[in-house]
């Protein structure tokens, strides 16, 4: 089975005409819940792929969390490992879009940030039973590199989709087997500017040179370019009228996890995951554009 170590957030998303101006009041509409944070996106993603998934997070003590912990359910992800906090409230975003679609997005990281390493050694047998673990950066820094420590002393193979983008130390690079950053991730990681595909392998290779092993860059309609020490690969994306490429990064990772799993070789992995995010930008919000197994088998993609 695969152990998803990340964050669960509410998002709260309200539609207006204009953004308000510094000071100004406006008056939204079409107010929306749903449940997100990249961490739970990345476990349902999984989940629907067919996957055995374990979620290691934790919310707060009030009704968005126990939303969150439902939905997962509801979707078979396994929330044993969700830890509630009395004192802490669940994690939030609040997305504002106006008409042209432009969104802005505030995040309140509340229990998310509280993950600690105490919490990954309660939930160490989640961690021993899975064969991959993903994590993601929406919790503390701390905890990826205990995690990524811990991980790979069990022997596990580790992937880490660094989002939101940061730097990230050595410590962490080094225990991580497979990087799925985008093209903005990859710039920072890297810290080298990137303004073509040739920028795109420089970046890689130092990154490489740190001890990730292998390396996923998703290029969105362009699709995704592999690399590890001995190869580089291009992967084109499938067409399809993308409509809203939320979690399109979020379902490619945990489409690579679960081939990865069932022991698919990397090329099909990826080409597996290349049909999961073309499926997922072709539906709106996140979770609720996340596909099933059913709809990739029967995607005849060209
Ligand atoms: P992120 O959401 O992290 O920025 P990307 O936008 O790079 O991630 O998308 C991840 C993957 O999903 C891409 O590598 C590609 O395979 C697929 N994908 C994304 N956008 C499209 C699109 N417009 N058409 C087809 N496939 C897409």
């Amino acid at each position: 089975s695969i152990c998803v170590v990340g964050s669960l957030n509410m998002d709260l998303v309200i539609n207006v005409d204009n953004m308000p101006k510094l000071g100004q009041t406006v008056i939204g509409k079409n107010l929306k819940k749903v449940c997100g944070g990249k961490g739970a996106n990345q476990a349902v993603a999984i989940a629907r792929l067919g996957a055995n998934v374990n979620m290691i997070g934790k919310v707060g003590d009030d009704d968005f969390g126990q939303s969150l912990i439902n939905s997962l359910k509801q979707d078979k992800v396994n929330t044993d490992f969700v830890k509630i906090r009395k004192d802490i409230p669940t994690g939030l975003a609040f997305i504002t879009v106006n008409k042209d679609a432009d969104n802005s997005i505030i995040v309140s990281p509340g229990a998310n940030y509280d993950l600690n390493e105490e919490d990954i050694n309660d939930c160490i047998d989640a961690i021993k039973c899975s064969n991959i673990v993903v994590t993601q950066l929406e919790i503390p820094l701390k905890t990826v590199s205990y995690l990524l420590k811990v991980a790979k002393s069990l022997g596990k193979y580790t992937i880490l989709n660094p989002a939101p983008a940061t730097k990230l130390s050595d410590e962490i690079i080094k225990n991580v087997d497979l990087l799925t950053p985008n093209e903005t991730e990859l710039e920072i990681l890297s810290e080298f500017q990137i303004r073509n595909e040739d920028d795109i392998v420089l970046a890689g290779r130092k990154l490489l040179k740190k001890g990730v092993k292998e390396l996923v860059v998703t290029l969105g309609e362009k699709g995704s370019l592999y690399m590890n020490n001995n190869t580089i690969k291009r992967f084109k994306s499938f067409k399809v009228k993308a409509i809203d490429t939320t979690a399109a990064g979020d379902s490619f990772t945990g489409a690579l996890a679960v081939a990865l799993s069932n022991d698919n070789n990397i090329d099909k992995a990826i080409e597996f995951a290349s049909k999961v995010g073309a499926l997922t930008v072709t539906k709106c919000g996140a979770q609720s554009s996340l596909p099933y197994l059913e709809d990739v088998l029967n995607f005849k993609g060209e």
